[in-house]
């Protein structure tokens, strides 16, 4: 299937590694301009170099904060500078700390919603005039199950994936018409680097291999194993081009059949 992603410039956020880092050099393999930003000007400069070689197509790399509002205008302006246009904003960024719900005090709450809710909000509104102006603007929002399915000890993750599918929602009703097409992916358990360090540190405190801590994750997952950055960068791709013009206000689980609800 051609993605008919050439000559599309597409802002890829929080991809030195994960699952954004796969997201960049799929767009870029199926022939995007693509834009990544991370914090640390080493990691995000080896991601673009290492994107840049195994596609061939040329990667901006921003240094950006996205916690914060000037990091995520920084950003998306950046991109533009550059490239002169943008059609493909993937709004992503690192997860929330693992808490008890009745530990969680004002100041966590904030950083949460900053860097997993406010970041998404920001960096759309100011990608907004620029997709508006493609003819196939594409918004998607990487978040988590917990969006539909709040998971424990992950309260701050919980509400404010809930918070970017509300948001999502809202701007596919009112902005249908525009041509842009505003969707989230939630992603179940991945294999990415961070994925790789907890299985090690349940290991450790559980006393267990870190290969039985998967094998219990995994046993409650229909397809009895975890998804791979390659099939979630895949949907990602799929969702932004000319094919899923007609997919608008979804949020799609990429999770291996984990989420138990019908909806
Ligand atoms: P990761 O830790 O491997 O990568 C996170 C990326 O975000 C890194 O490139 C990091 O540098 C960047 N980042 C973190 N804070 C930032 C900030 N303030 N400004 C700019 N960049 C920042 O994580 P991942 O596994 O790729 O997950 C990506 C997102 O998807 C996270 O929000 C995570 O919680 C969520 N998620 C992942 C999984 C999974 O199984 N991998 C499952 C559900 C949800």
């Amino acid at each position: 299937m051609n993605l008919k992603l050439e000559g599309r410039v597409a802002a890829v956020a929080a991809a030195s590694k994960g699952l954004g880092r796969a997201t960049a050099l799929e767009l870029a393999k199926e022939g995007a301009g693509v834009a990544i930003c991370g914090r640390d000007q080493e990691r995000i400069a080896e991601a673009a170099q290492a994107i840049e070689h195994a596609s061939q197509q040329h990667v901006l790399a921003v240094v950006a904060d996205l916690s914060t509002h000037q990091g995520c205008l920084d950003f998306v302006q950046k991109t533009v500078q550059h490239f002169g246009q943008i059609d493909i904003l993937v709004a992503n960024a690192g997860g929330p700390p693992s808490l008890p719900a009745e530990q969680v005090v004002d100041e966590q709450w904030r950083a949460a919603i900053d860097l997993n809710l406010l970041s998404t909000i920001r960096m759309v509104y100011a990608a907004l005039p620029h997709l508006k102006q493609s003819d196939q603007g594409r918004v998607i929002a990487i978040t988590s199950v917990s969006a539909k399915h709040p998971l424990d000890n992950l309260i701050l993750s919980n509400v404010t994936r809930a918070g970017v599918l509300g948001f999502v929602k809202s701007m596919a009703n009112e902005l249908g018409s525009s041509g842009i097409t505003f969707n989230a992916i939630l992603p179940g358990w991945t294999r990415t680097g961070r994925v790789e360090e907890l299985l090690q540190s349940l290991s450790a405190a559980r006393g267990i291999s870190a290969i039985e801590v998967e094998q219990g994750i995994t046993a409650g997952i229909p397809a009895h194993r975890m998804g791979t950055v390659g099939e979630f960068a895949a949907t990602v791709a799929f969702l932004a081009s000319q094919r899923a013009g007609f997919i608008n206000g979804v949020a799609l689980q990429v999770d291996g059949g984990h989420s138990a609800g019908l909806l």
